[in-house]
């Protein structure tokens, strides 16, 4: 029996609060199925069987950031770059309506092409049909973050990626871990949902350092946390020199795998600490394991976003190697996730699905 183990999810599960070291203790779990059993009862406890559902509208993979790890970075000569025109944009806002989604999520890399005026005309537009919207894209001034939600956003996501203040600054060149800590704040007192979360298994990155981006999330506190594994994209400085490297080759999948269970944990922690925020089931854990976002369903999550995106662009949106759907059609991908959530025992939410504080004596 693991008693210490026990004893510290029973504490979880019951006050809602962890130090570090208790979650360094969870995260290094080789048989963690306690863990998002835990995570699974405490999200049906606070937040029922209801899988919300977001549309996702990949609207631009322009980028002027070069993080290390994405293919969007700027330097990224090998990806063939689109952009969605803001009228074609709320065309598709408005065709994922018709799916019977209630949220719709607009993200793309950092375009300048987009400015305030574009996006507040995209945002009010869509608004205008009575659909909750989220935006993910990237770092702006409060200004621009005003402006968007004046407009109507609401709710903003900017993951933290990481808080280790050398990892970032090796993998997010040009940026700053202090300005994306402002941004969040900023996002916060805008009175936006806030969402960020992070990238799990970076290589140098630690169990430690992601016990203490745990912390980070609830010390915001978020209204949704985002957690994604990090998977290796050839095009990009992080995969390079490797493609040669046959050893590297065999251990990849051992290495993604990792990323994959590790990312289940984080999230499973995530509920027992926060346990009634949003927490998505990730496409890019779906990309690791084909039966990725439903074990994270029952591990803690409670949210979806299919790919609302139409042709070419679901391909070129590409992040990582390997994204689930390309070849799909919106109205395929609303039926089939619709399917693997009902095959699970849980519904589809007909509400928009706001963070809904839960106002229990327990949990403060
Ligand atoms: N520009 C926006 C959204 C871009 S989407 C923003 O900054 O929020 C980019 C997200 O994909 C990042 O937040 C990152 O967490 C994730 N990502 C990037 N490269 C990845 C990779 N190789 N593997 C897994 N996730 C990755």
């Amino acid at each position: 029996m693991n008693t210490d183990i026990d004893l510290i999810l029973n504490k979880a599960a019951l006050e809602h609060f962890l130090t570090e070291k208790e979650i360094l203790r969870l995260l290094e779990l080789k048989d963690f199925s306690a863990l998002t059993c835990a995570a699974d009862s405490v999200r049906q406890k606070y937040l029922g069987d209801e899988v919300h559902l977001r549309a996702l509208i990949e609207f631009s993979n322009y980028c002027g950031q070069n993080c290390v790890y994405c293919g969007l970075r700027r330097d990224n000569r090998v990806l063939e770059r689109y952009r969605i025109e803001p009228d074609e944009i709320i065309e598709l806002a408005k065709k994922a309506k018709s799916y019977g989604y209630k949220t719709i999520v607009l993200q793309s890399g950092e375009d300048r092409y987009y400015s305030v005026e574009k996006l507040v005309k995209i945002i009010s537009e869509i608004k205008k049909s009575d659909m909750a919207l989220t935006l993910r894209i990237g770092e702006k001034t409060y200004e621009e973050y005003k402006a968007f939600r004046d407009a109507g956003a609401d709710r903003y996501l900017l993951r933290i990626e990481t808080t280790d203040e050398e990892l970032y600054a090796k993998y997010d060149p040009g940026m700053s871990l202090s300005n994306r800590k402002q941004c969040l704040e900023n996002i916060k007192k805008l009175g936006y949902e806030t969402g960020s979360g992070i990238i799990v298994g970076l290589p140098g990155q630690t169990l430690q350092s992601i016990a203490k981006d745990i912390l980070y999330l609830k010390s915001i506190p978020v209204d949704m946390a985002g957690i994604g594994p990090f998977i290796y994209n050839p095009d990009t400085p992080v995969y390079c020199g490797k493609t040669q490297n046959l050893e590297f080759k065999t251990r990849l999948k051992e290495f993604e795998k990792n990323n994959f269970e590790t990312s289940l944990k984080v999230m499973a922690v995530l509920r027992l600490l926060m346990p009634d925020i949003n927490i998505p089931a990730t496409t890019a854990m779906e990309t690791l394991n084909p039966q990725g976002r439903i074990i994270a369903l029952q591990s803690g999550a409670n949210v979806v976003m299919p790919n609302a995106t139409e042709g070419e662009r679901r391909k070129q949106y590409a992040i990582y190697p390997g994204k689930i759907c390309i070849s799909d059609t919106p109205a395929k991908c609303s039926f089939c996730i619709t399917n693997k959530i009902k095959s699970i025992g849980r519904t589809v939410s007909q509400h928009q699905g706001f963070h809904k504080k839960a106002i229990n004596k327990e949990y403060i």
